[in-house]
């Protein structure tokens, strides 16, 4: 045995030895031809040097990117132009770039949650290195790259929060302003998650901006319609402090440089005409406004992307701490308190399909969430032995993209001055009513598919914009909406029956004047009566879960047995027992800012 191995080895050393020398011989044969012909040694080069453009399709138009190179390497990538929301794709435009030249190649990932961005850059660098006479297959294979040193890192502080969307954010900044230092874990690459994507409406009863529209309304309102409006399954003291803190929530947000437009209106399933529409588009100025106070915080607050946390620590019944993964090794947060303000689960198909009970299978629809909406949060209580409540009530939305499910390229500007054809051109349901209500009433038409109408009056200008940064303009350019001048003209265009159609639009300015029609609708303000008309395609998509983690009115976790479970707070949408069966559209960003506000302040005076 023994003997056969040291043969092994010594064959293995000659073996070896043998292949360094002709290495050696072939590299002196290379160099002795190369002098004695006496042409250069100098492999062919990589690209042309010198300096070129390429453009590339975001989500918003082009992007378009210069990258500069020599004859052997790409020196330097510049984006020149884009139209992509700010806070939606920065970090597409702070990796990629960076990625590309450390790398040398175009082998890079798209950015999780940035992935039409990503896609559209690389596209650009693509077509800008292809000028530039690379090769774009062999640039774009995938390269082995320098592993980065694995390291862990273990951190203390006061408070740690779990997700850096709406909820955690306010939760972070609450908490600081009541003396916390922070720490927020968040695992996609950006902060910002369903919040920064969503149509961002926050209702308030607003003594200031109602009155001045002459719109009546009280808190109690606000509370009737919200309990009822989720069948009174949400926890009525949990309401109570939602509706009565919604304003004073806005006020402060306002106080940290937030702003609103002036107006109210009714929002999507919002019944009533509350809801405050941010001047950032969709859900960014949320994330700006807590992230520039956090920036200003001195490190006092930090927020460590990339970073997933995985289990709570528990120390003698007392929630002690996170135990997270990094991208490059573990991280372990010890702190007086934890945050849990992980999102919800619609983006994770398994969740939705073992609690869901008021929708037929949800397998195939697809989702308005960002991929990180995994429900890792409501995992990570049960560990803890967190009470789950109304698990079994998902939100669906009349109002997906076809094509991706999200809710950019709605042509909605408000309830009041549109309405919904189905593929006969005829009306279906009360385009005012809950969001359950009308979600289930799409589903019972042809294709589960309905048209959004509107005219001039949401769309002054083809430059006018709706609530995801998408002009009406470029929405036709793109094919994701449809103009006409006439009501015939757009039913030819979307492929409805024209007769049905212009009937279906008389009937709703006739209930206009009415006040009311066949399908019980109360909330109206124009007719559809001015050209442009415009149209676009919606079909049914997964929005809200509203089960989670059961608090109470101070954000403390509730184990089974009803008791508080010490050192956990949770907010926003990884809570349940708030919404009941349904939530109203703009009650979302109302709680997550709410009870994150709550969450925060607790979880720092250890309440
Ligand atoms: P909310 O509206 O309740 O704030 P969001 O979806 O806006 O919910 O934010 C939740 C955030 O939590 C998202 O940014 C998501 O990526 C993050 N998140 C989810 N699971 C984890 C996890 N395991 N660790 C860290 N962050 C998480």
């Amino acid at each position: 045995m023994m003997r056969k191995r040291k043969l092994r080895a010594l064959f293995s050393v000659m073996l070896i030895m043998f292949l360094l020398v002709s290495l050696i011989g072939c590299g002196q044969k290379d160099k002795d031809d190369s002098e004695s012909s006496g042409t250069s040694t100098k492999t062919e080069s990589t690209f042309k040097a010198g300096t070129y453009t390429g453009v590339g399709k975001g989500n918003n138009g082009d992007i378009k990117v210069e990258v500069e190179v020599d004859d052997d390497s790409i020196l330097a990538i510049n984006v020149l132009e884009h139209n992509e929301t700010k806070g939606l794709s920065d970090a597409a435009f702070d990796e990629i770039p960076n990625t590309v030249i450390e790398g040398q190649t175009l082998a890079v990932d798209t950015v999780s949650g940035a992935t039409n961005s990503s896609n559209g850059l690389i596209e650009a660098i693509t077509e800008a290195l292809k000028a530039a006479g690379g090769d774009i297959n062999e640039l774009s294979k995938n390269k082995a790259t320098n592993e980065t040193a694995r390291e862990d890192k273990e951190y203390t502080t006061d408070v740690v929060v779990i997700g850096a969307g709406g909820a955690g954010l306010a939760a972070a900044v609450s908490a600081h302003e009541n003396g916390a230092k922070v720490i927020v874990l968040e695992k996609m690459p950006q902060p910002g998650g369903n919040t920064i994507i969503s149509g961002a409406a926050y209702n308030a009863v607003d003594p200031v901006r109602q009155s001045k529209q002459g719109i009546e309304d009280s808190v109690d309102k606000h509370y009737t319609q919200t309990y009822e409006g989720g069948d009174m399954k949400g926890d009525p003291e949990l309401v109570r402090t939602l509706v009565e803190n919604a304003y004073p929530t806005l006020q402060w947000l306002e106080g940290l440089g937030m702003e609103f437009t002036d107006e109210v209106f009714t929002v999507l399933g919002g019944l009533w005409p509350r809801a405050h529409k941010p001047v950032k588009p969709l859900g960014t100025g949320y994330i700006e406004t807590y992230m520039s106070y956090i920036e200003k915080s001195n490190d006092e607050i930090q927020v460590l992307v990339n970073t997933e946390a995985k289990e709570l620590i528990v120390e003698n019944d007392v929630v002690v701490g996170v135990k997270a993964e990094g991208k490059n090794g573990n991280v372990v947060v010890n702190a007086k308190s934890v945050v849990m303000a992980a999102g919800g689960f619609g983006a994770n198909v398994d969740m939705r399909n073992e609690y869901n009970s008021l929708w037929p299978d949800l397998t195939n629809l697809k989702t308005t969430n960002h991929p990180g909406a995994t429900g890792d949060g409501i995992a990570m209580g049960e560990q803890v032995e967190a009470n789950l409540v109304g698990m079994e009530y998902i939100q669906l939305l009349p109002m997906g993209d076809p094509e991706t499910g999200s809710l950019s390229g709605n042509i909605e500007q408000g309830v009041e001055n549109r309405i919904f054809v189905n593929k006969d051109g005829n009306r279906f349901v009360d385009e005012g009513a809950r969001r359950d209500v009308m979600t289930k009433a799409l589903m019972e038409q042809s294709d589960q598919t309905m048209w959004v109408i509107v005219d001039k009056h949401s769309y002054p200008t083809g430059d006018t914009k709706n609530n995801f940064n998408e002009s009406i303009d470029d929405l036709v350019a793109a094919g994701r909406a449809y103009k006409a001048d006439t009501l015939e003209d757009l039913a030819k265009q979307i492929g409805v029956d024209s007769a049905s159609f212009v009937k279906a639009v008389e009937g709703f300015n006739n209930a206009v004047d009415a006040g009311t029609d066949e399908f019980g609708r109360t909330l109206f303000d124009q007719k559809l009566d001015t050209a442009p008309f415009y149209a676009g395609a919606r079909v049914p998509t997964v929005h809200h879960t509203m089960g989670g983690l059961q608090i109470n009115t101070d954000a403390q976790v509730l184990n089974k047995e009803g008791q508080v479970i010490k050192g956990l707070y949770a907010a926003g949408e990884v809570t349940g027992g708030i919404h009941g069966t349904n939530r109203l559209g703009g009650n979302a960003l109302a709680d997550v800012n709410t009870f994150g506000r709550i969450a925060g302040q607790n979880a720092a005076i250890g309440k």
